[in-house]
């Protein structure tokens, strides 16, 4: 049994609390390693290191700092095939998406090397008679991020390439069901060259977690998980003084006008339904088709892409379209919804609940389903299943539908497919939603834009990656400066004399 470590000031770091966690196989349902579970010493501790070396790093020209992260990309390309094994064996997804979770981190990081760009201050020569008046951005000291299980190489970049190209160090508190990809992306920074304790990663659960919350020394904490726990994270670390961003849960709409093409409709909904076995915050887990006709041609297209997904273990290659979930924990619960579902009275149109494969019985393996005529009441419906269930709400016209995405209480991603223009830009305009793909699916910004929900699908103001992660990671300050007239007026001759 491989026991993992924390990695604190360049090195494997045993835990010292005496807990651990099992973390599975989810393929195979094996535990395969266990992971440390910090207490508030440890971490204390992983901080106060952290501490002692920022000063020197944020002295560091952020040009330098940049050719860091620049190396760090090389390292990522050359170690892809390594971390996406790495990354799929513990959380479960197929290989080409474990190294697109690498990828899009790898991305946020490239956008970071612009650090000396997007560093530079803002100047006003002469506000007043012989004043200028500069601003600078300053990095915050340490900064923190918890991280959930479903991206566990993208989103620790995504805070900590920021971060650390701002001049902080930074405290990472991975997942506890995936944590080993996050120490090898730390082993590969230290090679790029980031000095020791500049990224410390802290494994844990709550109790790791709310020791962050009352470090003095941590000045930001950036989480993303459930809704919850997001809540949670936002009020502790605000009234200890923090600065906060917390990304929560999805319900994510997608509505299918009668003028989309139904081919390319389907197709999408079954690629953004259930791949990653349907645990991505922006998964399409809602189909709101307009009108009974749309729904039915909709529901036609659907059900034998559905029943044709392929289920099976990443080791399987290119023939699996999605893998196990994650715990038999969260296996439970989506069988639990599920039932629900049939119970609240929508109906099963593919039902995945007997989907046994041979060879992995105990894996955490769930048959790709699909609700058609749900209701808004349903549990299905209110709730984030996190798994391959596909719910179809039928509306009877667009302001029905664009009022079910706007109604619901998460607003992270949302999705329209129609021919119309006017449709398009009257549901960009108007839905109350984040992130908004048209004929796109599943609409995650590029690094150099920003990622972020509304509603209960954010706590805190700036979103993710893009310019808002350089206003995260770092302090304005101003400065109005005065230097009196002096040598530059010439020499004084005479011998000086009190007036
Ligand atoms: P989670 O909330 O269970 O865990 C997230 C992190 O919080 C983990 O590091 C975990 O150790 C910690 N944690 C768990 N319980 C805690 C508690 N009681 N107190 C303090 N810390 C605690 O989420 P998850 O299951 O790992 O991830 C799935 C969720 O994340 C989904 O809801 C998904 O929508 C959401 N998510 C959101 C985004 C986004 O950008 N909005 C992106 C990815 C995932």
């Amino acid at each position: 049994m491989q026991e993992l470590t924390h990695y604190i000031n360049g090195t494997h770091v045993k835990g010292t609390s005496g807990r651990f966690a099992d973390v599975f196989n989810p393929a195979t349902g094996e535990v395969q390693a266990k992971v440390p579970l910090a207490g508030a010493a440890e971490l204390d501790k992983a901080v106060e290191i952290a501490a002692a070396a920022q000063p020197a790093w944020a002295a560091v020209n952020p040009q330098r700092r940049a050719r860091v992260l620049m190396k760090f990309v090389d390292l990522l390309n050359r170690d892809m095939d390594k971390l996406a094994e790495a990354l799929s064996r513990e959380h479960g997804k197929t290989l080409p998406d474990a190294a697109g979770d690498v990828q899009r981190g790898l991305e946020v990081v490239e956008y970071c090397i612009a650090a000396p760009q997007m560093l530079k201050g803002e100047f006003t020569d002469s506000a007043g008679p012989g004043i200028d008046m500069y601003s600078m951005k300053q990095p915050l000291g340490v900064s923190a991020g918890i991280t959930p299980f479903n991206f566990p190489a993208m989103i620790p970049m995504w805070m900590f390439a920021p971060a650390i190209a701002c001049g902080n160090a930074f405290i990472l508190k991975p997942s506890e069901r995936d944590p080993s990809v996050p120490l090898m992306l730390a082993e590969l920074l230290e090679e790029a060259g980031l000095p020791k304790g500049i990224l410390q990663v802290v494994n844990g659960d709550k109790e790791a977690v709310d020791a962050i919350l009352d470090n003095e020394i941590i000045q930001s904490v950036g989480f993303v998980g459930s809704t919850p726990i997001a809540e949670y994270i936002y009020g502790r670390g605000c009234t200890n003084g923090k600065r906060v961003q917390c990304f929560g849960g999805a319900k994510n709409h997608m509505i299918i006008m009668p003028d989309a093409d139904m081919d390319q409709a389907a197709d999408a909904l079954v690629g953004a339904g259930y791949g990653a076995a349907g645990e991505r915050c922006m998964a399409i887990s809602v189909a709101v088709p307009v009108g009974d006709e749309t729904a039915d041609r909709l529901i036609e297209k659907l059900v034998p892409r559905v029943e044709a997904l392929k289920v099976g273990p990443y080791t399987s290659g290119k023939d699996v379209d999605y893998g196990p979930v994650v715990t038999a924990a969260a296996k439970a619960n989506i069988e639990r919804l599920v039932q629900s579902g049939i119970d609240q009275g929508a109906k099963l149109v593919v039902d995945g609940r007997n989907f046994k494969l041979q060879g992995y019985e105990d894996g955490f393996f769930i048959g790709a389903h699909l609700f058609d005529h749900a209701t808004k009441d349903m549990d299905i419906y209110k709730t984030e299943i996190f798994g391959p269930v596909l719910t179809t709400v039928r509306a009877q016209s667009y302001e029905e539908a664009i009022g079910l995405a706007m109604d619901h209480e998460y607003g992270n991603g949302t999705a329209i497919f129609t021919r119309d223009g006017d449709t398009a830009r009257d549901f960009a305009n108007r839905v109350n939603v984040g992130m908004v793909g048209i004929n796109v699916p599943i609409p995650v910004p590029l690094a150099y834009h920003t990622f972020g929900g509304w509603k209960k699908s954010v706590f805190g103001d700036l979103n993710q990656h893009g310019p808002d992660a350089f206003k995260f990671y770092t302090r304005t300050k101003t400065v109005t400066s005065r230097w009196p007239s002096g040598i530059k007026e010439g020499g004084e001759f005479s011998i000086p004399i009190m007036e």
